[in-house]
C-alpha cells in the first residue's frame, strides 16, 4: 500500500517525539513492504517564525494532498501573551478545521508495566481497552446563539447545544465501523432524560445501529458513564458521544493509562479519494517547554499515534498491532523515559524509539 503522510513536528518536544514516531513509521513500512511517501510542513510557533502565520497556506496544501497527517505538538512560551490568532495553538485549530475532522478518537488502554501508576486499583483497571469517540465540530462549543448580554442582576450568558441529524449519523457510523474491528460493542452516551438535543442523539444512534446488526449497542447517561469509567472501565469497547461530554469523559479516561506522555489521539474526517480516512494524528500532550531539547520526552504517545494512523486511516490492523505490541514489550523491558521511571537510569527519547523498532 502507498502511504502518503504529512509530518508536522511543531514546537518543543513535538519535534523530538515526532522524530521517533517517524522512525517507527519508516520501520513498519519497510518491514511490511509498504511504500512510504513523507512530506514535512510547518505548524505552530516555528511556522510563525518562518512565515508569520501559525498555519501557512503551504501547510494547508500539503495536508490536503496527504492521506494522513502526523503532528507533534505546538506552543512556545514566547507567544503566551500574543492574541489568540497569532498564537501557535491557532495552527492546531486551523488544521483541524481545514481537514474537516469531525471525530476525535482517544484510545485508552492500560499496560501491565504501568498499572501501578494508574490512580485506580489494579484489579479495576487491568485489561482496560477502549476508544472514546468524541464528536469534534458540533454541539455546545459551536452552537448559536451564544454570548453574554445585560448588566448587573440582568447579566446573562447563553450557549447552545445544537446537532443536526447528519452530524450525529456520521460520527455514529464511524463508531460502529470501529467496533466492527474490535469487540463489537458501542456505548452511546447522552443526557436524554433532560436534553432534547440528547433525545435526537439517541434516536439517530438507534437508527444507525440498524445498519450494524453484528454490533451490540447500549446507552448510558453521561453522569452514569462518568461513574462507570472508574468503577468498571473494562465494560467499554467503543464509546461515542457529543463534543462536550466527550471532552470531559476522554480526560477522565486518559488518567486511567498513567503518564500523559503515553496517550495518542486521532481526529478523523471523511474518506479520501485514495480510500484512506483523512486523519490527523497527534499525542495528547503539549510541547512541554520545561523538558524540550533534552532528549527525555516520552515518545510513546506519538508512536501510539502512528499505530492509530495505520489502523484508522489505512486499515492496516496487523501493522498497528505490531506497533502496539512493541510498545508493550518496551514498557515491560523497563527501557522507558524519566516520566515512567522514578528511580534508576531512564532511557532517552531516541533510545525508546529505537527500542520500539527493535521490538517490531
Ligand atoms: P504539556 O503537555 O506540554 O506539559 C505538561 C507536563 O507534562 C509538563 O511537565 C511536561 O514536561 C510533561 N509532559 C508532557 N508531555 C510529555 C512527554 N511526552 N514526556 C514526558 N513528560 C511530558 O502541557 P502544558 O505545559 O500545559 O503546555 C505547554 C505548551 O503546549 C503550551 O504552549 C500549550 O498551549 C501547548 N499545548 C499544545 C497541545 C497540542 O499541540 N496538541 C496540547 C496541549 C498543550
Amino acid at each position: 500500500m502507498d502511504l502518503n503522510v504529512l509530518i508536522l513536528p511543531g514546537d518543543g518536544i513535538g519535534t523530538e517525539v515526532t522524530r521517533e514516531a517517524v522512525r517507527v513509521l519508516r520501520h513498519v513500512a519497510g518491514k511490511f513492504n509498504h511504500g512510504l511517501h513523507l512530506s514535512e510542513g510547518l505548524l505552530g510557533g516555528i511556522a510563525i517564525h518562518r512565515t508569520g502565520s501559525p498555519f501557512p497556506g503551504e501547510t494547508a496544501a500539503l495536508a490536503a494532498n496527504a492521506d494522513a497527517t502526523l503532528m507533534g505538538a505546538v506552543g512556545l512560551p514566547e507567544f503566551d501573551s500574543a492574541p489568540p490568532s497569532k498564537r501557535p495553538e491557532a495552527g492546531l485549530l486551523g488544521i483541524r478545521k481545514a481537514l474537516g475532522v469531525f471525530a476525535n478518537l482517544r484510545p485508552v488502554r492500560t499496560y501491565k508495566a504501568l498499572i501501578d501508576s494508574s490512580p485506580l486499583k489494579n484489579h479495576l483497571v487491568e485489561g482496560t481497552d477502549m476508544i472514546i469517540v468524541r464528536e469534534l465540530t458540533g454541539g455546545i462549543y459551536y452552537g448559536t446563539p451564544r454570548g453574554v448580554s445585560g448588566e448587573g442582576a440582568e447579566e446573562r450568558a447563553v450557549n447552545t447545544m445544537a446537532y443536526t441529524r447528519p452530524e450525529i449519523e456520521r460520527v455514529t457510523r464511524m463508531a460502529f465501523q470501529l467496533a466492527r474491528g474490535r469487540r463489537k460493542k458501542v456505548t452511546s452516551v447522552d443526557k436524554s432524560n433532560v436534553l432534547e438535543n440528547s433525545q435526537l442523539w439517541r434516536k439517530v444512534v438507534l437508527e444507525v445501529a440498524h445498519e450494524f446488526p453484528d454490533v451490540v449497542l447500549d446507552h448510558l447517561l453521561v453522569d452514569n458513564c462518568a461513574m462507570q469509567l472508574v468503577l468498571n472501565p473494562r465494560r467499554f469497547d467503543v464509546v461515542v458521544t457529543e463534543n462536550m461530554f466527550g471532552d470531559i469523559l476522554s480526560d477522565e479516561g486518559a488518567v486511567l493509562a498513567g503518564s500523559i506522555g503515553m496517550l495518542p489521539s486521532a481526529s478523523i474526517g471523511n474518506r479520501k479519494e485514495s480510500g484512506a480516512w483523512a486523519g490527523l494524528y497527534e499525542p495528547v500532550h503539549g510541547s512541554a517547554p520545561d523538558i524540550a531539547g533534552q532528549n527525555k520526552a516520552n515518545p510513546l504517545g506519538a508512536i501510539g499515534s502512528v499505530a492509530a494512523m495505520l489502523e484508522y486511516s489505512f486499515g492496516l490492523t496487523e501493522e498497528a498491532a505490531a506497533v502496539n505490541k512493541a510498545m508493550e514489550i518496551v514498557l515491560d523491558s523497563g527501557r522507558v523515559t524519566a516520566d515512567l521511571k522514578p528511580s534508576g537510569t531512564p532511557a532517552t527519547t531516541e533510545q525508546v524509539g529505537q527500542a520500539v523498532c527493535e521490538a517490531i
